[in-house]
């Protein structure tokens, strides 16, 4: 087979890949072939990579870690709520359930990608399933309930005071937590970076600022977008952070995780076979009902005009932060506006891609990128030594983004988890 060195980009060919256990042991041309295998995966002509993490979703269901790995993630960061039944997807269930199914998989009792959960998040807003974070000390209590879900991080959501996201701050860095997530307005974006704050999920106003340095570009993004001349001064101190925030960003290595699969849904709530997407026949009864009936509210209510102008932004955004060397990650948000498990994964990839990623940039966005995000060093790559989840596809990724889709085979800690043929 051929191994794809995902930080390279080389392709080495006609390869033998040998695995014990969960653990990649041996990368060997073929003429050393020695025959001592006990399992053997032809891969002649294949291309072998590193499996996927998804680094934002909200898991509502048991079906969606079956999901995951047949499209070949075997992580996946999830971002926070707590829900007992699926709601619109843009919220996950509670970190108990989530840690019992996190356990099992551990044992071996069912199978599912590595979770890393967040619980409830805090949130300036009141939303009902948050954690209030609107003082020091509801920060303070909220900590309290955050450290009995035996959470893998803190999540932060919106309008959340100054002090009070500086305490959230100094709590993580004495817990040991990270915190990523949402901004909020009480603070630049560079302030937010400086505060430690991991990674940047979505394209909230304060981050899309940071798409051109030209100001007179962003003033007619304004005007097309019906900014009026007070929101205009509003703004103002983003835009005038935007090269703050850039440099923040490199010195605190803080990620951005743009999610564009999910703005990109808000564009096709007119698409049938976008809703009606046979995929999504995967999920159960309970979570479908109340997607589509989501997909179809949300139409009604469509800012056709708005939405494209974000998606162009948005494109431009991820394209200038990546010349710049800021850190992506992929993340689907899904099933927030329909997201399907796994799936969405690799549309965000695509995504990516037309934005001006390159397709190998692309790839490390969901592999050696998550693997440093999280600190792991054998995971994320295909070299000895390196843990052995892995996915064989039939053809060339780097040549086509579309092929991360050309699945043959899903390798989960060593073990075959599909192969088709
Ligand atoms: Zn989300």
């Amino acid at each position: 087979m051929n191994v794809i060195d995902v930080i390279t980009g080389d392709i080495i060919e006609n390869q033998d890949v040998l695995i014990k256990d969960s653990t990649i042991v041996t990368i060997l041309g073929k003429s050393e072939n020695n025959g001592i295998y006990k399992e053997r995966i032809d891969g002649t002509g294949k291309y072998l990579i590193p499996a996927f993490w998804d680094m934002h979703v909200h898991i509502q269901d048991s079906s969606y870690l079956k999901m995951f790995l047949d499209y070949g993630i075997v992580g996946v960061r999830d971002m926070g709520g707590c829900v007992s039944i699926p709601t619109d997807g843009c919220e996950s269930l509670c970190p108990d359930i989530l840690n019992k199914w996190k356990e099992k998989i551990h044992n071996g009792e069912i199978k599912g990608p590595e979770l890393y959960i967040s619980g409830p998040p805090l949130s300036g807003t009141g939303w009902s399933t948050s954690l209030a974070a609107t003082s020091i000390e509801e920060v303070q209590n909220s900590f309290e309930i955050i450290l009995n879900n035996q959470v893998d991080f803190v999540k932060v959501y919106e309008n959340i005071p100054a002090d009070a996201y500086r305490e959230i701050a100094r709590l993580c860095k004495i817990h040991n937590l990270d915190f990523a997530g949402h901004v909020s307005e009480s603070l630049l974006l560079s302030e937010i970076s400086d505060l430690g704050q991991k990674s940047i999920e979505h394209i909230r106003e304060q981050i899309l600022y940071c798409y051109t340095n030209d100001p007179n570009e962003l003033e007619s993004f304004m005007v097309e977008d019906s900014y009026s001349k007070e929101d205009r001064e509003f703004v103002k101190p983003w835009i005038d952070d935007t090269q703050n925030a850039i440099e923040a960003f490199k010195r605190n290595k803080t990620w951005f995780v743009p999610t564009m699969t999910v703005q990109f849904a808000r564009q096709r709530y007119n698409d049938s076979t976008w809703i009606h997407n046979p995929l999504r026949k995967q999920l159960p009864k309970s979570v479908n009902d109340v997607l589509i009936k989501y997909l179809e509210r949300m139409r009604e209510n469509q800012d056709k005009k708005g939405d494209s102008l974000w998606w162009s932004a948005l494109q431009k955004l991820v394209n200038r932060l990546n010349d710049e060397g800021i850190g992506l990650l992929a993340g689907s948000d899904l099933t927030c506006e329909g997201g399907i498990p796994g799936f969405s994964l690799h549309e965000e990839l695509k995504f990516l891609v037309n934005a001006g990623l390159s397709p190998l940039q692309a790839l490390q966005t969901a592999t050696i990128n998550p693997a440093t995000y999280f600190g792991l060093n054998s995971s994320g790559k295909v070299e000895e030594n390196y843990s052995a989840d892995l996915i064989l596809l039939n053809k060339n990724p780097l040549k086509s983004i579309d092929n991360t889709l050309s699945i043959n085979t899903v390798i989960r800690k060593g073990k075959i988890y599909i192969k088709k043929d």
